[in-house]
């Protein structure tokens, strides 16, 4: 097992978190017990303190086409698998186009646009070194319930690559902001947006230091630029405070706080 450091503050999407040793994990190596396996960080709010962590190596990189399968390391990238599904005309990745992430988070959060879900197109998972069918993992709206480390994938094989349909996905990010973010920062709650219930409450656009809940979008938490994780947790907490008080509904993080 190797270490890397990485400087959350670069390496995170939303560019907060400190400057910390991870562990590199490869094929060979035995999972360490009591660290978390993170990947791009595209869906983290990283402490100044974080549990120890754990990324996936090299070996975890891969694509490879076997049967009526693709199968994918969870350490690939989402914008390496689309670029591989639009050069082979594979069919059903078109959703992934700017979903920052890996496999591995992809598969964790069962990430989304719409109808169109990662789960929709898993044949299997491998956890740890067992193949796991999908039929014998829970999962639903932006989680998946992983009895152990998401190694490997293994995707429907379906041709016929649609770049008409990504182009369409991908003009609903017009309403993205541009500041770094960790995405959605709540999961909607059932029949509601918490976009909209961020936005009644009045916190839509509401900063506090470099932080802030955008104006184009409320549901992002964005950075302006060296802002910190108190900022961000003081703004998070407040969102929920009051949108319990006006709606009785608990906000619940799409985001994983570590
Ligand atoms: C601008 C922007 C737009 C976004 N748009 C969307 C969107 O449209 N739809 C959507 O669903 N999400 C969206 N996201 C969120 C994010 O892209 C996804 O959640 C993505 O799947 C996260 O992947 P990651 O590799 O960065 O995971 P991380 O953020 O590193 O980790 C997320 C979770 O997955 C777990 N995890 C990671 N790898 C593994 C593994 N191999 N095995 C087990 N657990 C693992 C981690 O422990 C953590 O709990 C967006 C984010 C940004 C910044």
């Amino acid at each position: 097992m190797v270490w890397r450091q990485i400087d959350f503050a670069k390496y995170s999407s939303i560019k907060i978190g400190p400057k910390i040793e991870v562990a590199v994990i490869e094929e060979q190596d035995e999972f360490p017990s009591g660290k978390i396996l993170i990947g791009g960080a595209n869906n983290l709010l990283i402490s100044n303190n974080p549990p120890p962590l754990m990324i996936l190596g090299k070996s975890f990189d891969f694509i490879e086409i076997k049967d009526d399968s693709l199968i994918a390391g969870c350490a690939v990238k989402t914008g390496r698998l689309l670029s591989f599904a639009k050069k082979h005309n594979i069919a059903n990745f078109e959703f992934i186009a700017k979903l920052p992430g890996t496999v591995g988070g992809m598969v964790a959060m069962n990430a989304g646009v719409k109808e169109y879900e990662v789960f929709n197109i898993i044949q299997e998972v491998k956890l740890g070194n067992r193949w796991v069918k999908k039929e014998e993992i829970e999962y639903g709206y932006r989680f998946a319930k992983l009895d152990g480390i998401a190694t490997k994938v293994k995707f429907k094989l379906e041709y016929g690559y649609n770049e008409k349909l990504k182009n369409e996905l991908l003009a609903l990010r017009n309403n993205q902001p541009k500041e770094p973010s960790a995405g959605s920062f709540f999961k909607n709650p059932p029949g509601d947006y918490a976009g909209r219930l961020i936005e009644a409450v009045g916190l839509k656009g509401k900063r506090v230091g470099n932080m802030g809940f955008s104006e184009i979008h409320a549901n992002f938490l964005v950075n302006y630029g060296n802002g910190t994780f108190e900022e961000a947790i003081e703004l998070v907490t407040k969102a929920k405070e009051l949108v319990l008080q006006k709606f009785g509904i608990e906000l619940q993080n799409e985001v994983q706080i570590l």
